[in-house]
């Protein structure tokens, strides 16, 4: 599934490239609009999965609808495959393609005709249209002429899939590919996603599973409240999770909390127990719990877990909320 659409002459470095965004959508009832975007700004490097990842509510649906000429941008720019959405809305829109998040048929046609006609209003001339390809290579040929309406969600959403790549664009972008989908599917999608990429494809997808992009995707970016908290390899990011968290409880209440220079963090999570967090490459469970013991505490009882990528986003995303 190579692309025929050559790149714009003054292609930049990414598939994608997102300067300055801001969304602020019109006002409901009084005051101002939300302002769902506040000047974000990324490249999406070509060849890779990347993943857009953040809460209900980031902003991810709105960027990528912007991407997808859906949402009408407040202001900033974007170059999908080096053309610029506003100057070369054609070329930018040939370039990519999109699996939004809610999942709309018409429940009267049939895999094969939702593809023709996709391929139809793309312009897609009879003879190049490669629909049967499309519907074997998201596993759909046995329901190719079944009505919309009795596909299984799954298959919807494989189907969605393949509308999206009927132009043959460069850029696949998926908004929550498998929110609310079960592992199964999950990991179908998962499949589906890798086979597209390894065949040439750019892809972007968005999540508010951690795991989800850890596992897929070579690059994170992270989206709070409408601003962009991180942007790393993803091994980087998962690197940040060098943090261990030890969990005590302790004999009697605590007038104040235990202090040492090896705790990252200390937080008081009940009146007599606390989570300790340290840097595992500068410290270990055995000076903690001196520390704590040399400071008047009996220890009841322990346990420890793994920072991963959740505690880095916790720790991420309240650093923003802190600094704004
Ligand atoms: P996400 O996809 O990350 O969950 P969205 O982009 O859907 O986030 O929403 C970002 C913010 O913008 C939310 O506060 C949401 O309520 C608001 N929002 C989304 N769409 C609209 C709209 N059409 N009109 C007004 N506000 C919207
Ligand atoms: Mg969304």
């Amino acid at each position: 599934m190579t692309s025929p659409s050559q790149p714009a002459p003054s292609q930049p470095a990414g598939a994608i490239s997102i300067r300055g965004l801001v969304k602020r959508y019109a006002p409901t009832g009084d005051g101002e609009g939300k302002l769902a975007l506040k000047g974000v700004s990324f490249d999406v490097p070509e060849g890779g999965i990347f993943g857009l990842l953040g809460p209900n509510g980031a902003g991810k649906s709105t960027l990528i609808n912007i991407l997808a000429g859906m949402v009408m941008k407040t202001s900033g720019s974007v170059d999908i495959w080096g053309f610029d959405i506003d100057r070369d809305q054609r070329n930018a829109k040939r370039s990519i393609g999109i699996v939004p998040q809610e999942i709309v048929f018409d429940p009267f046609f049939t895999p094969f005709e939702v593809l023709e006609i996709q391929g139809g209003l793309y312009g897609v001339a009879k003879h190049l249209r490669r629909s049967e390809d499309l519907l074997r290579a998201v596993h759909l040929s046995d329901k190719r002429n079944a009505y919309a309406r009795t596909l299984s969600g799954g298959m919807k959403r494989r189907l969605l899939i393949a509308k999206a790549l009927v132009h043959q664009p460069p850029v696949l972008v998926l908004d929550e590919p498998t929110a609310g989908v079960d592992v199964e599917l999950r990991r179908q999608l998962w499949e589906l996603v890798s086979e597209m990429n390894r065949e040439g494809v750019t892809v972007v997808l968005t999540t508010h599973y951690l795991e989800e992009a850890e596992q897929l995707c070579d690059r994170i970016a992270i989206i709070n409240h409408g601003e962009l908290i991180a942007n790393k390899p993803t091994r980087e990011l998962v690197g940040m999770a060098r943090e261990k968290i030890l969990v005590l409880t302790l004999d009697r209440d605590m007038a104040q909390l235990p202090s040492h220079p090896g705790f990252v963090k200390c937080d008081r999570t009940g009146e007599r127990s606390l989570e300790i967090t340290y840097d595992k490459d500068r410290s270990n469970a055995g000076e903690i719990l001196s520390a704590v013991q040399a400071q008047g505490f009996a220890i009841v009882d322990v346990t420890t877990r793994e920072a991963d990528l959740e505690d880095v986003f916790v720790s991420l995303t309240s650093q923003a909320h802190a600094a704004a």
